[in-house]
């Protein structure tokens, strides 16, 4: 497969954009660095490059595009935005309907407050948090993305219950120094920070689900016991559902009939983004009516935003949520998945190269290795050599995937069961290709 022309304008955005792209994970760094691929064209589950190969999309914008690219309703819902102006700087009805449908989906939230990205709706509930707790330090968990504002950007240390080191330039120790990082999936350690910083401690941010160190589910009655011993602290707990809401069901994963109680579960304050703004720039974040009373107008925690519940974003959002509310949505999108992950795991017994397959629904993660992932060690302890291979591979025989062996591949509701065997089809000749 020849790609001059993505090399060409690669070379190009190097002189222009740092790096070349707008954001790391876009990079090839990780599986091996050279020319991205520069994609014109997008339609359903393709893609299109600049040198006119066509591709079959997992990446789906690392999670948006679950209804597929260029949706006919979604587009529709944006031309119609367009038409009747972009950016009011007033309210609008549209932003009603979509506190509406999220709240509904949702019912830990109370209130809501769209902004313009996932990082943002992190970074507010944390300010939420420590406004209504008078408290300074948040429990994360290793290997958990979210964002890159500062507080969340800041790696676990040696042990379990140590303080944080800054995970990035530019961010002081004194920040830090505010976080404490422990390993998902593990109670006593969660225990164990509690004991140790609790009283100081204003929340408790996890995904409920992971998504970021490949499709991770809680053990079971893990986030009971985090919900349960959080609040015996008096500290809050906040789930970034970035990646989850809408991911696996029409709700969040705080909702989802894989946990035997919502109520046991349920969080203080969500952050959303992503799938609730249908390809648009969004986030939002959300919860109990007292705790949300903390953000200005009404409260003494000040978050704005000039593009904030804009007319487009709010409009693709609700057209994404409509379409997602068909039935048959989600059951299409766990067939295919179940389709995909058993595909693979075929292969790579046959090739004999092992892999573990984590799957929720229409996304799966793919692990070179013969352990479980179930945590961020774990899922750091796989062959990133095998993976960049495979990614290559892949790639050559129109197969798009996250440059990465940490993300996930996202199912669209416009996969259709030929595409996933012709995946299939590409990862067998791929894994073959490896264990030679
Ligand atoms: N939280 C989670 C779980 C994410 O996966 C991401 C992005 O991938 C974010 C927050 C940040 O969202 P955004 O990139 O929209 O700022």
């Amino acid at each position: 497969m020849k790609r001059e022309q993505s090399e060409q304008l690669y070379k190009q955005a190097l002189e222009h954009i740092v790096g070349g792209v707008n954001s790391p994970s876009r990079s090839f760094k990780a599986v091996g660095g050279g020319a991205p691929v520069f994609m014109n064209k997008a339609k359903g589950a393709y893609f299109w490059d600049v040198d006119g190969n066509q591709y079959i999309d997992y990446l789906a914008a690392y999670g948006p595009i679950i209804t597929g690219h260029a949706h006919p309703h979604i587009t529709k819902a944006i031309q119609t935005a367009a038409e009747n102006g972009t950016l009011y700087g007033t309210p609008t009805e549209l932003e009603i309907t979509l506190a509406k449908m999220l709240k509904q989906a949702i019912p830990s939230m109370d209130k809501v407050r769209f902004v313009n990205s996932g990082t943002e709706a992190v970074m507010t509930t944390i300010r939420v948090a420590r406004a209504y707790t008078g408290r300074t330090k948040i429990i994360k968990f290793a290997g958990c993305y979210h964002g890159h504002s500062d507080l969340v950007l800041v790696a676990a240390g040696s042990g379990p219950s140590t303080l944080g080191i800054p995970d990035s330039a530019g961010i002081p120790n004194t920040i830090a120094q505010e976080v404490i990082t422990v390993p998902f999936n593990d109670i006593n350690a969660l225990k164990q920070a509690l004991e140790r910083w609790g009283e100081e401690t204003a929340a408790v941010m996890i995904e409920p689900i992971v998504g970021n160190f490949g499709m991770v589910m809680p053990r079971e009655g893990y986030l009971e016991q985090l919900c349960q011993l959080t609040r015996q602290y008096g500290a809050l707990v906040i789930y970034d559902e970035v990646i989850s809401a809408f991911r696996f069901h029409y709700g969040g994963a705080q909702t989802y009939g894989a946990f035997p109680s919502a109520e046991a579960i349920e969080p203080d304050l969500t952050a959303m983004g992503k799938i609730i703004g249908g390809g648009l720039p969004i986030g939002a974040y959300g919860g109990r009516k007292h705790i949300m009373e903390q953000v200005a107008p009404l409260g003494p925690a000040y978050q704005a935003g000039t593009m904030a519940g804009n007319p487009a974003s709010i409009s693709a959002g609700i057209a994404c949520l409509e379409v997602l509310k068909q039935p048959g949505t989600y059951e299409h999108l766990d067939r295919l998945g179940a389709m995909l992950e058993a595909g693979i795991e075929a292969a790579s017994k046959l090739a004999g190269i092992p892999m573990t397959v984590n799957r929720i629904c229409g996304a799966l993660s793919t692990h070179f290795c013969d352990h479980p992932v179930t945590n961020y060690e774990e899922a750091k302890d796989t062959d990133g050599e095998q993976f960049a291979q495979f990614f290559r591979l892949m790639l050559n025989q129109g197969i798009n995937l996250a440059p990465s062996k940490f993300e996930a591949w996202f199912l669209t509701t416009e996969h259709t069961v030929q595409d996933v065997e012709r995946t299939i089809h590409a990862a067998e000749a791929s894994l073959k290709e490896i264990a030679r």
